[in-house]
């Protein structure tokens, strides 16, 4: 896919970067009249060189931001974005675009909230609008037990400096008029705690943004070209077999969500790594009723509003493992039985769509920036269910680890060493329900 310029509302601003915005009047005018011909493509089709300083394996969100942030910070220009399919295509352009920093353990909250700095300043830096949303996501409590242990967690995100703060069901009835307070319900609300910063993104507008600005600094981005099989010498990467012949490189890094596993066995090696797939519905569009995120561990359900009106509602993973991008019925419908009796007027909703992504999670819910056995061969994975909101902080700390060959400070406790090591970070409480 190759978008046009205009999209995301940036018209005529190609080549102005470097974190100053500038509108031109004169430009919005010609595209307004220009019934939308002769726009100028985004990025580039190029056919791959025969060799790069890195190949970058698989064009998401992370691996174009990987690609963007090699280029920007590190001066490393000779790069190859490749995907076996079209940029944005896997999780990133099919997840519910929900975007928080509110996790429990110390090394999660460095992680996440690097990344929640990066997206304040975002469309100022790609000079492309990503219509980052700050209107809260707001955690729901069902059960006395619930409503405990988010108190405690609440102490430690703010113990991080994170915000956070703690609502009794009064609170949740005013920010949410259209949620169920009745104590005789299923899912009773008990409480819940807001993070006011956190909020959404337009999930195709990130990888745009950043593939559009990472082809500017030279980026090549190969889409349709699957990777097969990796060139190795020795224990040492030398580049990648595609479906469009062999590339060499000097260094190859691997963001594959959903199939990392399947592509490390191409290196030789095995992962850590479940992969299965995760549902996603929306509705027809209707008037603004819901401004904030809603999330639901219990019911397994979180739902926000998007800017076109439509009620984006997750549902859960699967219980078993699978490379289909589709997912059991029986997985969203029971999340929107329960999500009827929160929220009754979604009794009336239509819903015009429901798909899924394979998301790849590991045993303790937290993700792998690493080196691996093999030099030179950089992996990104284990986002599961949460990975959109880290798109920015990811790719900069990937970018550093790809460029310096030793992780960036925040990176440490994402590397596989911690498997062996027993240096877990179980992120289940705060990653319980897929976001
Ligand atoms: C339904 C759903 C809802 C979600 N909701 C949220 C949410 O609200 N908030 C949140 O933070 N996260 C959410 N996530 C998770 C989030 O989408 C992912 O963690 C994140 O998008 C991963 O980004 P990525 O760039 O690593 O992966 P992807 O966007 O999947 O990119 C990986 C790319 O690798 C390519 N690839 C794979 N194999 C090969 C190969 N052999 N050769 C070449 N290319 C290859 C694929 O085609 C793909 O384009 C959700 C996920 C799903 C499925």
């Amino acid at each position: 896919m190759n978008a046009p310029v205009n999209s995301g509302g940036n018209s005529g601003m190609r080549g102005l970067r470097g974190g100053k915005q500038r509108y031109s009047i004169l430009s919005l005018a010609r595209n307004a009249l220009s019934h939308h011909e002769n726009w100028q493509r985004a990025w580039r089709s190029p056919e791959p060189k025969p060799a790069y300083d890195v190949v970058i394996v698989g064009a998401g969100g992370h691996g174009l931001a990987t690609a963007y942030y090699l280029a920007s910070r590190h001066g490393i220009r000779n790069i190859a974005v490749i995907d076996k399919g079209w940029l944005g295509g896997g999780n990133t352009g099919r997840n519910t675009t929900i975007i928080r920093s509110n996790y429990l353990w110390d090394e999660s909250a460095a992680i996440y909230e690097h990344s929640m700095k990066l997206w304040e300043g975002l469309s100022q830096e790609l000079n492309f609008n990503t219509m980052f949303s700050q209107r809260g996501v707001l955690t729901l409590a069902h059960s006395e037990h619930e409503r405990r242990e988010m108190t405690r967690r609440v102490e430690a995100i703010r113990l991080n400096g994170i915000d956070s703060d703690v609502l009794n069901p009064a609170q949740i009835k005013q920010i949410v008029p259209i949620i169920d307070t009745d104590p005789r319900l299923r899912y009773p609300v008990m409480g819940g705690f807001i993070q006011r910063r956190g909020g959404t993104a337009r999930h195709d507008a990130v990888a745009w943004g950043y593939a559009r600005a990472a082809d500017d600094m030279g980026v090549d981005i190969i889409q349709n070209c699957a990777v097969t099989g990796f060139l190795i010498d020795n224990g040492v990467v030398k580049g990648v077999e595609t479906e469009k012949g062999a590339i060499r490189a000097g260094k190859v890094a691997c963001v594959v969500a959903g199939h990392a596993g399947v592509v490390a066995d191409m290196a030789g090696f095995r992962l850590p790594i479940t992969s299965r797939p995760l549902q996603a519905l929306v509705s027809e569009p209707i008037k603004p009723i819901l401004d904030v995120v809603i999330m639901s561990n219990a019911v397994h359900m979180y739902v926000s509003q998007s800017d076109k009106g439509e009620m984006v509602l997750g549902a859960g993973a699967d219980s078993y493992n699978g490379y289909t991008q589709r997912g059991s019925l029986t997985v969203p419908e029971g999340m929107l039985a329960a999500a009827v009796e929160l929220f009754p007027v979604f009794s009336r909703l239509q819903m015009l769509r429901s798909w899924g992504g394979i998301v790849d999670t590991c045993p303790d819910a937290s993700p792998v920036i690493s080196k691996t056995p093999v030099s030179n061969l950089y992996f990104n994975c284990g986002w599961g269910t949460g990975g959109f909101k880290a798109t920015p902080g990811s790719g900069h700390v990937f970018a550093d680890l790809i460029a310096r060959d030793a992780p960036n400070k925040i990176a440490v406790p994402f590397t596989l060493d911690r498997f062996s090591g027993g240096y877990l970070i179980d992120e289940h409480g705060a990653a319980g329900v897929a976001h």
